[in-house]
């Protein structure tokens, strides 16, 4: 597999990986007052093409994240892609599927905790990337002994890095207790995502997911499987709060995420969900959007951005 990455954009133009520096006063570095993002790319061997999946929604996010942190750069979701497409092009990946990572950041070397009165900057690379979560068709999970940041401490919508640490605590605990992720308690006791990927479950052939007020990130491929359940699969989507039990009678139950992309939950703290194996519409499910991410599902393409073009 392709290393990576070799290059950076980095303080206005595309540099080697090893120039992307920062100084250790950085106020992000220091406060987490950066936000960022997690997009992939996906090669389609048919094609001889890198395939970038809905580029431009995930670029309106992180400027959307910016607004939350009076974050105001000279971009918008096209010219970022731009720089995406020029940095995947120096990279010049073939035959991988690729991880990139947008962030934004406070990037004033000062002292002094606060939004407003700070530069900012934009920076950006891209490595090869395969599996987030080992157990992609049967991951066990646990309820985090942890909650979830709340609206009104720190906006979970927006992709902050300082709310990071909440994710990683979450994580960690899972992990080094032997479960491969951990389902989040809001504030108010209702479910709302794992440490980096929104929650579905299945009951009675309805797909049930938390609001974007249950303080969840608004996740993109959330939306995209939302469209797929409902559109291509005829599976009803209610989006309403979910209780931590209902998880135990589910009849099945999964994350999605574009780190995760379909990963199905088997069981959750030592009970299984439903029969406890990969059920039929998660099955189904991680068919579909592997094909749709790839490039494969011709009337979805406008969601597929080519990275080389025709004459690649
Ligand atoms: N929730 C959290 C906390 C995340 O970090 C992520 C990963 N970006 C998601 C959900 C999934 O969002 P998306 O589908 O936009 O990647």
């Amino acid at each position: 597999m392709a290393q990576g990455p070799s290059y950076a954009y980095f303080q206005g133009k595309i540099v080697p990986i090893a120039e992307a520096k920062v100084s250790v006063m950085t106020h992000a570095l220091n406060y987490g007052t950066g936000a960022f993002g997690g997009v992939r790319a996906y090669w389609n061997d048919d094609e001889n093409e890198l395939f970038i999946f809905r580029p431009l929604d995930h670029f309106r996010r992180v400027l959307n994240s910016g607004k939350l942190l009076m974050i105001d750069l000279p971009h918008t979701p096209e010219s970022l892609l731009n720089i995406l497409l020029e940095l995947l092009r120096t990279e010049n990946y073939r035959g991988v599927d690729v991880y990139i990572r947008p962030l934004i950041y406070k990037s004033s070397a000062v002292i002094g905790v606060r939004l407003h009165d700070l530069e900012a900057d934009f920076t950006m690379f891209a490595q090869p990337f395969g599996s987030y979560i080992s157990n992609e068709e049967g991951s066990r999970v646990t309820f985090s002994a942890w909650r979830r940041i709340d609206d009104n401490m720190i906006p979970a919508r927006g992709k902050i890095t300082g709310a990071y640490a909440n994710s990683a605590f979450i994580k960690t605990d899972a992990a080094l207790s032997g479960f491969d992720e951990a389902l989040v308690l809001n504030q108010n006791g209702h479910i709302s995502e794992g440490s980096a990927e929104n929650f579905f479950m299945v009951r009675d052939g309805v797909a049930i997911t938390p609001p974007v007020t249950a303080n969840i990130l608004e996740g993109i491929t959330r939306r995209t499987i939302m469209h797929l359940l409902s559109e291509e699969m005829g599976v009803p989507v209610e989006v309403r709060d979910i209780d931590r039990t209902e998880v135990f009678v589910a009849d099945e139950a999964f994350f999605c995420g574009t780190g995760v992309q379909v990963v199905a939950i088997t069981e959750v703290d030592h009970r299984p969900v439903g029969t406890g194996k990969l059920g039929p519409v998660v099955r189904q499910l991680r068919q579909l959007y592997f094909d749709l991410v790839r490039g494969k599902i011709a009337r979805y393409r406008a969601w597929n951005v080519p990275v080389y073009g025709p004459q690649a």
